[in-house]
């Protein structure tokens, strides 16, 4: 009986004291009272004197959380990520928070700049997320755009936009009765005709390939551009586009645009754009010891038209995928190999201005070399540095290159299954011994080909 009226009595208040001084925080498994003050933007003390604890006290998973330091916002501190077409303003509207609010919870400086992934926080409330209207009439006055009219209508500029998606040209005609109905009902940027844009991994990697997917519910055509790299898109069903692009392995880390225009189809009328930031992350690759190799085997002079060749070749896109599956290793010995791609390289100690661009197989000369995926060959032939080289693309702009051949067994126009033999394991070109040095080039950019070994694209 006495126990039963003491849980009555502590139950309430506990609310109570969350309700009065400010929003509530979770706590996960693995929490510590200093990371979650990290993420709130307080200290551990503050945070622990807040709820009655020390710094030193143990917290566990489920346990309630008054966060310091958000005064007049209410409910539980959530954390998701950034999607493709989140705007501060959208995800306001999504979940029924002031824009400001949002900025000041997740000390944003620059609103426009939320990139991909990026970890938000939103305060959720049993009302979360707020309806939204299922349409609206405006009328528009001469020469006034939407922010005028939002202004005047008391609605958000934001919202008013995502009512009257894709074209803003309605506004350009003056008195004009706009009946926003609710079939642009959508909390993000992105228009009535794209349902969602993934991008993965987010962040990117330097040296790894970036999957950008659309779905699309009616026809659509996507462009785009990440950085100064334009993206190809290609169909791979009714409902999707999906582009494939390389991070060059020695791109700096940072925050890369990445912009994508919709139209009406293939070749049809702009209705769309957005941009918004990628960020771009170390692939954490060793530094290798410096290499000794004879001078003119890195003079530009030596090597740049050998480049110019490869480049015009691998930078072109054939819209068949011919491949459907992880690619096969094409070399012998796949649980270890002689060198990883990746790694910086310093030849005759200029400094770590190239990295080695494939991955190289154990195995001697007169190695079968596989085809790991089904592909046309598109170059076969003996070049000064390379050596005998093949490449095959396999359509989308994938190719895939294999260098210091000691025979050559395809041509030109061949087209190749996965495991054909396609030539030998040898020692041309500018190498120390004979070993299969393989390439996988994504967009015209060469990535780590174990990722293409592990998992399918797309
Ligand atoms: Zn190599």
């Amino acid at each position: 009986m006495a126990i039963a009226c003491l849980s009555l009595i502590v139950l309430p208040m506990a609310s109570v004291r969350a309700q009065a001084s400010g929003p509530i925080y979770i706590v996960k498994e693995g929490d510590t009272l200093w990371g979650i003050a990290q993420v709130f933007g307080t200290d551990a003390e503050t945070l622990a004197s807040n709820n009655g604890l020390t710094p030193n006290s143990t917290i566990f998973p489920g346990m309630s959380l008054v966060i310091p330091g958000f005064e007049g916002v209410e409910g539980e501190l959530q954390t998701l990520d950034v999607a493709f077409g989140d705007t501060l303003d959208s995800l306001g509207l999504r979940y029924g928070v002031e824009t400001a609010a949002l900025a000041r919870i997740n000390r944003v400086v620059n609103p426009s700049r939320l990139y991909l992934g990026q970890p938000v926080i939103i305060p959720v409330t049993a009302e979360t997320p707020r309806a939204l209207p299922s349409s609206l009439a405006v009328q528009s006055a001469a020469g006034e755009g939407i922010v005028q009219v939002a202004v005047r209508t008391g609605l958000n500029p934001w919202l008013v936009r995502a009512f009257t998606s894709p074209s803003e040209a309605l506004w350009t005609i003056p008195q004009e009765l706009i009946l926003l109905a609710g079939t642009a009902r959508k909390t993000n940027a992105l228009p009535a005709t794209l349902d969602a844009i993934e991008v993965s991994p987010a962040p990117a990697v330097q040296g790894h390939t970036l999957e950008v997917r659309a779905s699309i519910p009616g026809p659509v055509w996507l462009e785009g551009q990440l950085g100064d790299r334009a993206l190809n898109f290609h169909s791979v069903d009714d409902t999707h586009l999906v582009a494939l692009q390389g991070i060059h392995a020695l791109l700096e880390p940072g925050l890369y645009d990445l912009e994508l225009r919709g139209y009406t189809g293939q070749g049809g009328e702009l209705v769309w754009s957005f941009r918004q930031p990628v960020r771009v992350v170390s692939g954490g690759y060793p530094f290798d010891p410096v290499l000794s190799v004879p001078p003119e085997t890195i003079d530009p002079d030596y090597t740049g038209p050998e480049d110019q060749l490869i480049a015009s070749i691998i930078n072109q896109v054939t819209g068949e995928r011919l491949w459907s599956e992880a690619f096969a290793f094409p070399g012998t010995y796949t649980d270890s190999f002689a060198s990883r791609f990746g790694s910086r390289r310093n030849y005759n100690g200029t400094g770590y201005d190239y990295y080695h661009s494939g991955l190289d197989f154990y195995g001697g000369t007169g190695t079968p070399i596989l085809a790991p995926a089904p592909g046309r060959v598109v170059l076969a032939e003996l070049l000064k540095v390379r050596g005998n080289t093949t490449i095959i693309d396999h359509g989308w702009g994938i190719f895939t290159a294999y260098l210091h051949q000691s025979e050559l067994q395809v041509t030109v126009g061949d087209r190749v299954e996965t495991g054909q033999i396609i030539g030998l394991v040898g020692g041309t070109g500018r190498v120390t011994g004979p070993h299969l040095h393989w390439e996988v080039w994504v967009g015209g950019v060469p990535v780590d080909p174990i990722e293409w070994a592990e998992g399918a694209f797309p």
